[in-house]
């Protein structure tokens, strides 16, 4: 076995939706990120319904998260999602315009970047409670490079609304 095999991260990908069968879309997004090179699928959370952020009048979206386990580099995983993004008819509008899909990489490992191509913690994951809800569910102790818990985040999403799409569909208020 060659010592010089790559060393794999832990990568959190928030998934959204909002135009055609949105659930559907986010059920098989998390596959196919099951299915990229060099990455497995370590975790993934429920499904939430919720309330668009931005420009307000458009149909609610689905959101969820996933964790991998990735040798691919940062830029290379961006670009795996951009991939998955473009299967399902992805074209790139207005930032919060309503979509087909949504990939954002969140977290790689304990990685910083600020960089226009990749900006790493994503830039407004803290600000978000369709983001921050779904990844403490699989990661409740997660921690944001400069930023401290995770959890502590959820403060700053007061009114948000998300509701977990599941047996039951217990409601939440951030
Ligand atoms: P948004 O997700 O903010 O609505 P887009 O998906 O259209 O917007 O992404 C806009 C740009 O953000 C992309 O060109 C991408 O290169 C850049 N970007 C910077 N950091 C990240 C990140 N952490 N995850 C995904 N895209 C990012
Ligand atoms: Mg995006």
């Amino acid at each position: 076995m060659s010592r010089a095999a790559t060393v794999a991260s832990v990568a959190y990908v928030a998934l959204g939706a909002n135009l055609g069968d949105p659930v559907a879309t986010i059920e098989t997004a998390i596959a196919a990120l099951a299915d990229t090179p060099a990455t497995c699928l370590l975790a993934a959370s429920s499904l939430y319904r919720t309330a668009p952020v931005g420009l307000r009048n458009q149909p609610d979206f689905i959101n969820a998260v996933a964790k991998l386990e990735t040798s691919l580099s940062p830029l290379d995983l961006l670009a795996a999602l951009f991939a998955i993004e473009a299967r399902f008819g992805r074209s790139r509008g207005v930032p919060n315009a309503p979509r087909t899909l949504d990939l954002d990489l969140l977290l790689y490992g304990e990685v910083a970047l600020s960089e226009a191509r990749l900006t790493l913690p994503h830039p407004r994951m803290h600000q978000r409670a369709f983001v921050l809800i779904p990844l403490l569910e699989i990661a409740p102790a997660c921690k944001l490079p400069g930023l401290g818990a995770a959890r502590d985040q959820l403060k700053s999403c007061h009114g948000q609304r998300i509701e977990l799409l599941a047996r039951g569909a217990a409601a939440a208020q951030a």
